[in-house]
C-alpha cells in the first residue's frame, strides 16, 4: 500500500511532468474508479483543463486545474497515476514498468495536449478519482480531508504533539497512526521513529515528555524524508502489506526485524500487536515504562 513517502514522490513527479500540459479528453474504463461526480459529468468536466500545481494532503493527491477546478486522487491499495508516452504502446515517460501495463489494470486514461497520456492504473480497484468544480474546496468534495490531522512534514513539532496527546491514554504507537491527529505516518515509519526516539510503543501517549516528543517529531520527519529521498519505490512492488520495499527493510532499525539483533545494542528485536497493527521495537533501547502491561505475544504464550 502506498504510504506518505510514496504519495509525496508521486506528487513531486506529477507536478513536474504535468506542468504546461492540459487534458484533451478522458476515458473511463472502470466506472467505480470515479468517486465524484458521475462518470459522464467527470469526462465532460475535466476536458480542456490546464494543469496547475500538484499538492498532497495526507495520502490524497490534489491536482490543481485552471479556472479554479481540481482533480483529486487516492491511490488506496494499489493505485498508480503515471504519465506515459501516448498510444499505450510507446515507451514510458516515467521509468515505470511491469505487469500493471496490462490493460486490465488501466482504469482511467487522460489524453493530454502533448500527446502523452496520464494513466490511472489500479490492480485492486480501491483507488478513487474526484473532480472538484470551480468554487468548491477539495474538503467540500472529499469530506474526509477536513478530518485529517497535521501534516507530519510541515506543521508538526514537539509542542504540537504534546497538545494532540494531552488527553490520550492510548499507546503512543496507536496515537501516531491516528489519521485525525497526524495525517499519514504509516506503520513502518511510526515503528522506526519510536525506536530512534527511544520510546516504547505501549507508552501512554499523554505520558511522553515534551523533550522526547521534540525528538520523536524530528525523527518522524527524518524517517519520512529518507524514504522520500530513496524514491518511495514501493509503488513498484507490493511485496509487503505495509508497502515496505526490500531496500528500506534492509535498512530498517526495527521494522520487520523481529528476532534479529538491534543495530544499536544487540538485543533481539521484539514484535507486538498494538491496535491490530504489528509493532517492532528493541526492549533495551525502548524500555517499557513502569506500570505498562505488555499483552501476551505468541512467544510468551509458548513459554507459559
Ligand atoms: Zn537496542
Amino acid at each position: 500500500m502506498p504510504e506518505l513517502p510514496e504519495v509525496e514522490t508521486v506528487k513531486r513527479g506529477l507536478d513536474k511532468a504535468l506542468k504546461g500540459d492540459a487534458i484533451r479528453s478522458a476515458e473511463v474504463l472502470r466506472q467505480a474508479s470515479i468517486a465524484y461526480p458521475d462518470v459522464d459529468d467527470f469526462v465532460r468536466l475535466v476536458k480542456g483543463h490546464k494543469f496547475g500545481h500538484v499538492l498532497r494532503r495526507g495520502k490524497y493527491l490534489l491536482i490543481e486545474l485552471d479556472k479554479g477546478a481540481g482533480l483529486a486522487c487516492h491511490l488506496r491499495m494499489s493505485g498508480r497515476l503515471i504519465v506515459r508516452a501516448g498510444a499505450r504502446s510507446g515507451s514510458d515517460s516515467e521509468s515505470e514498468s511491469g505487469s500493471s501495463r496490462e490493460p486490465k489494470f488501466l482504469r482511467v486514461i487522460f489524453y493530454l495536449e502533448s500527446g502523452r497520456e496520464l494513466h490511472f492504473e489500479d490492480m485492486r480497484v480501491f483507488g478513487r478519482l474526484w473532480y472538484k468544480p470551480k468554487g468548491a474546496s477539495f474538503e467540500k468534495v472529499i469530506p474526509t480531508l477536513a478530518e485529517l490531522g497535521v501534516e507530519p512534514l510541515e506543521d508538526m513539532d514537539g509542542k504540537h504533539l504534546q497538545k494532540l496527546f494531552a488527553n490520550k491514554s492510548q499507546p503512543i504507537k496507536t496515537a501516531l497512526l491516528d489519521q485525525r491527529l497526524i495525517a499519514g505516518i504509516g506503520n513502518i515509519y511510526a515503528d522506526e521513529s519510536l525506536f530512534l526516539a527511544g520510546v516504547h510503543p505501549l507508552t501512554p501517549a499523554r505520558d511522553v515528555k515534551l523533550a522526547v516528543l521534540e525528538r520523536l517529531s524530528d525523527n518522524v520527519k527524518t524517517v519520512l524524508e529518507r524514504s522520500i529521498a530513496s524514491g518511495g519505490s514501493t509503488l513498484r512492488d507490493y511485496s509487503d502489506s505495509d508497502g515496505v520495499n526490500g531496500k528500506y527493510q534492509h535498512e530498517a532499525y526495527v521494522y520487520g526485524r523481529q528476532g534479529q539483533p538491534c543495530r544499536t545494542c544487540g538485543e533481539l528485536i521484539e514484535r507486538l500487536r498494538i491496535a491490530g497493527r504489528s509493532s517492532h521495537f528493541c526492549p533495551h533501547c525502548q524500555p517499557k515504562p513502569r506500570g505498562v502491561k505488555v499483552p501476551l505475544s505468541k512467544k510468551s504464550k509458548k513459554n507459559n
